[in-house]
């Protein structure tokens, strides 16, 4: 696109101007953000987003995988408004209220087996870092203070925080900072659906180091970051089972496989575990406000019983956060109310139908669809090094679609309650996309 066709003097001019000036933007090069292309966002509404000039594009990946209701839901921008009128923020240390009681009975209610304690947080990221803090306390209160290391599964990704990211295996993200994370014992990668490596060399890493690990800590159904990466159920129940022998707690990590994303509330039922500890974020509070919870069983709580000198050390400032909390209330009720989960078959289906016809397209492997996340593969190499995925994203950006890429993995994963109608042009506009550029018949007039 030429600079003129940018309008230089508009709004959107402007804003770029500031931004190059004196935002730092995540995961984005000075080079890029130099770009008087990029995407300047103005609004957004259910399954749109707008940009300052007026263009629509249909969010096809909720907004980083957060508006499980899709964006401006009525009822939560009322929870939200309502809640704001009342009580904006309190502490929650020697304190409580009750929009955080009421959420924390409503999302125990529907947490797979003996969850019962909840600790909110801000967003993944702190989510896990609660998580992996709880282990070690609880161990060292429960007579095995030698417990101090983890088993993530390999490509996994559990936030940026340095906690977090101790635990991460993409390399895009976590190479840098290797010399300041702790260690963790990490098994070989899967050769494609292949998992019978990995799951030999867990099964080392437990028998040799058992008595060591805090937790095993999983990304149940998909690892999103890797690359929309899905998790068999059978993989999932082998590596909790050798981890329950160890002795070692389970952390599910459902910040992006919670809520429905993969078909239904929590990806651990999908494989009928039962983690001792859950972290929850993105959808959990539809994506409205940054807000997460560690929930914990009965078990790991009493780990905690007895004066102060035996309390979780851990805490933010934002815990428990009235309007996040009062959002996250709102979505569960409408989770039940409009019976969100039921329609997610139907939903998962028309991806499926979508996406089949990427199938024959020449440089496409691993078409893949698990409740509302359907992804496939453009070309090698596979990772963040794919340049393919973005020609892709630059078709679909001129065609009103927004599918950022990871490298060459495309996918979508829409709002769970997108109209069906909206649905299959995502899934056309992503097919359409992935045949311009297969065929070199591109249609970009430019975009971000
Ligand atoms: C996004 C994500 C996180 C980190 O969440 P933030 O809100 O970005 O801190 C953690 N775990 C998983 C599985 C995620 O997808």
């Amino acid at each position: 696109m030429l600079q003129s066709d940018l309008g230089e003097g508009t709004k959107r001019a402007a804003i770029l101007r500031d931004d190059a000036r004196h935002v730092w933007r995540p995961y984005t090069a000075t080079a890029d953000q130099a770009r008087m292309d990029a995407l300047v966002f103005a609004s957004s509404d259910g399954v749109y987003l707008v940009d300052e000039d007026g263009r629509r594009f249909l969010d096809g990946n909720s907004s980083w995988w957060t508006m499980a209701l899709g964006h401006g839901h009525p009822r939560l921008r009322r929870a939200l408004v309502n809640q704001a009128e009342r009580m904006m923020h309190v502490p929650m240390a020697g304190a409580t209220h009750g929009v955080a009681a009421d959420l924390a009975r409503a999302l125990v209610a529907v947490c797979p087996g003996d969850l019962s304690r909840v600790f909110f947080s801000d967003d993944g990221s702190t989510a896990v870092e609660t998580a992996i803090k709880m282990a070690i306390q609880y161990h060292q209160q429960t007579g095995q203070p030698g417990r101090t290391t983890f088993v993530p599964l390999p490509g996994s990704f559990h936030g940026d925080t340095t906690g977090a990211m101790s635990l991460g295996g993409v390399d895009a993200f976590h190479d840098t900072f290797r010399r300041i994370t702790f260690s963790t014992l990490r098994a070989r990668e899967p050769e494609g659906q292949d998992w019978s490596g990995t799951l030999e060399h867990m099964e080392q890493l437990f028998s040799q180091h058992g008595s060591r690990v805090a937790a095993l800590v999983v990304e149940p159904g998909v690892q999103g970051a890797v690359g929309m990466r899905f998790v068999p159920d059978t993989v999932l129940r082998e590596v909790v089972a050798m981890a329950r022998r160890a002795g070692s707690l389970v952390i599910a990590d459902e910040v992006f496989s919670g809520y429905g994303r993969t078909g239904c509330m929590w990806a651990v039922e999908r494989a009928r575990v039962e983690p001792d500890i859950l972290c929850t974020a993105k959808g959990f509070s539809g994506g409205v406000m940054p807000f997460a919870a560690t929930v914990a069983s009965d078990r790991v709580f009493s780990g905690f019983d007895g004066d102060k000198t035996r309390a979780l050390m851990h805490g933010h400032t934002f815990c428990g956060n009235p309007l996040g909390a009062a959002v996250a209330l709102e979505v569960l009720r409408i989770f039940e109310d409009e019976d969100v989960l039921a329609q997610l078959e139907p939903k998962s289906r028309i991806l499926s139908r979508g996406m089949a016809r990427a199938t024959s397209l020449a440089p496409v492997k691993d078409v893949r669809v698990l409740g509302m996340v359907a992804a496939c593969e453009v070309g090698d190499p596979c990772g963040y090094g794919g340049t393919l995925g973005w020609e892709v994203y630059r078709e679909a950006l001129a065609r009103g679609l927004y599918a950022r890429p990871l490298g060459n993995t495309v996918y979508l994963t829409p709002p769970l309650n997108a109209p069906d109608g909206d649905l299959s042009r995502m899934v056309d506009v992503l097919v359409e996309s992935i045949a311009a550029v297969a065929t070199g018949r591109p249609n970009n007039a430019g975009g971000a």
